[in-house]
């Protein structure tokens, strides 16, 4: 797993706990090396990550790159969702920063979306993607599960914030879950190789 974000980690592990798949993170995958994200698209940073991790250990890699988008604010913040407010930043000042920014820029539309996509890599083979999205309204943090902007994270499909969801709940309709679906069944179509 192509990821060192211990919060999409714990997901696509549960995710996946049912696959035939053995998963190892990128400590026992050996690589040590930066996973880079400067594609200007999730797809162009889930692949990017997918196959640096793929051609340095020889091994099947499989990454995500995600954001909340705000559609007030352009999509904003999107792909820099991690980033916009500095390396310093955590989890909970993001998550201050963009109620901040979506009180002082339109307070009267906080509707958001979360946005995934993830991709396997595998030796030999053309990278599979596949995208998953998920609605909801950013209001004022309630709950402590799940981990990044999910406390503020209001979903249409739940009516509670993911940060209040069990894992299970949000795994029902996450957009990683969304997107992992969506993958998996494009390689339940692939041709068998000998
Ligand atoms: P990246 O995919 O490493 O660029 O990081 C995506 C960022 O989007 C995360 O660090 C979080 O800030 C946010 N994000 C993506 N998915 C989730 C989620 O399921 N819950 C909360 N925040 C998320």
């Amino acid at each position: 797993m192509a990821s060192r974000n211990p919060g999409k980690l714990a997901e696509l592990r549960r995710l996946l706990g049912d696959h035939s798949w053995e998963l190892v993170d990128l400590d026992g995958a050996g690589f040590s090396g930066e996973l880079e994200e400067t594609g200007v698209t999730y797809d162009e940073n889930s692949a990017l990550k997918a196959q640096t991790v793929c051609s340095a250990t020889g091994l099947p890699a499989l990454a995500d790159d995600s954001g909340i988008e705000v559609p007030a604010l352009g999509g904003w913040p999107g792909l820099t969702s991690a980033r916009w407010m500095g390396e310093a930043a955590t989890d909970v000042d993001r998550l201050h920063g963009l109620l901040a920014e979506v009180e002082r820029r339109c307070p009267d539309d906080r509707r958001a979306r979360y946005v995934c996509v993830v991709t396997l890599a595998r030796p030999g083979r053309e990278p599979v993607s596949a995208r998953g999205e998920t609605t909801g309204v950013l209001v004022a943090p309630s709950g402590s599960g799940g981990f990044g902007y999910d406390p503020s994270f209001l979903s249409d499909d739940l009516g509670i914030t993911f940060g209040e969801a069990t894992a299970d709940a949000k795994d029902r309709v996450s957009h990683r879950a969304r997107a992992l679906a969506a993958l998996l069944a494009v390689l339940a179509l692939e041709p068998e190789r000998s």
